[in-house]
């Protein structure tokens, strides 16, 4: 085996030889690259000499349909299965999907179950909109700005870049009989405060809202009785 003292910043010490003539591999180690930056890898033992194997990226939650891991390639998020020759796991995320990047915390914020809104989207037509992921029938993540029901109609909600609104504006012949802002008061209202909102019109937690003398208080947020607007519930049990 090659007698290197180091590779690549990482030091050979006499455990990670024994490692390496025990199984032919070393633990998982932190090496530098040449500007510098640091990446996860381990030492094989090549032919005549000592490898250095970078670890596959990987998100932290696992694949919604067959539990598989997710590697993080250059083009998204692929389930480690994609490419598998038989019973293949079609799930992946495109890295960009209209025209933005879906990061690493976004797609992980939907496999936790707790979304978040993806603003700067825009369709072919040049269009800025907002939207939130969720799964196409091809296993293929994609966006969509629907993101509740409304309590009052039963029409689809959907995520503008500064509001919730009703999709169905003219119908009921009452303009924005549903209008959120996503903004209240200095907090930023989360999909899942949304959502406690259109189905049980109060927050399950209180919230840090900016009070009328401008100093932070905590209260729940609530709709509305015209359902027009959120407002903030100071004082639920008073
Ligand atoms: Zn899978
Ligand atoms: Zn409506």
């Amino acid at each position: 085996m090659e007698n290197k003292k180091s590779i690549r910043g990482v030091q050979i010490t006499d455990a990670i030889r024994k490692e390496l003539e025990d199984a032919g591999k070393s633990r998982v180690l932190t090496f530098k690259d040449r500007k510098g930056k640091q990446y996860l890898a381990h030492i094989e033992v090549g032919s005549d000499k000592l490898m250095v194997v970078p670890e596959g990226k990987y998100l932290e939650h696992r694949c919604p349909h067959c539990g598989g891991r997710i590697k993080i390639t250059s083009k998204g998020y692929f389930c480690e299965h994609y490419f598998d020759k038989t019973d293949a796991c079609k799930w992946h995320c495109n890295g960009i999907l209209s025209h933005r990047f879906i990061l690493l915390h976004e797609i992980e914020a939907y496999l936790d179950g707790h979304p978040t809104v993806l603003d700067g989207c825009f369709n072919s037509q040049g269009r800025i909109f907002s939207a939130v992921l969720v799964e196409s029938e091809v296993y293929g993540m994609s966006l969509s700005s629907v993101v509740g029901k409304c309590p009052v109609c039963g029409e689809d909600v959907m995520v503008s870049p500064v509001a919730f609104n009703c999709s169905c504006h003219e119908k009921l012949g009452e303009p924005y009989h549903l209008t959120l802002w996503r903004h209240i008061r200095g907090h930023e209202v989360t999909l899942d405060e949304l959502r406690e909102l259109l189905t049980d019109g109060i927050t399950k937690k209180e919230v840090m809202l900016m009070d009328d003398k401008g100093s932070l208080s905590k209260a729940y947020l609530r709709l509305s009785d015209d359902r027009k607007r959120i407002v903030a519930d100071y004082n639920i049990y008073n």
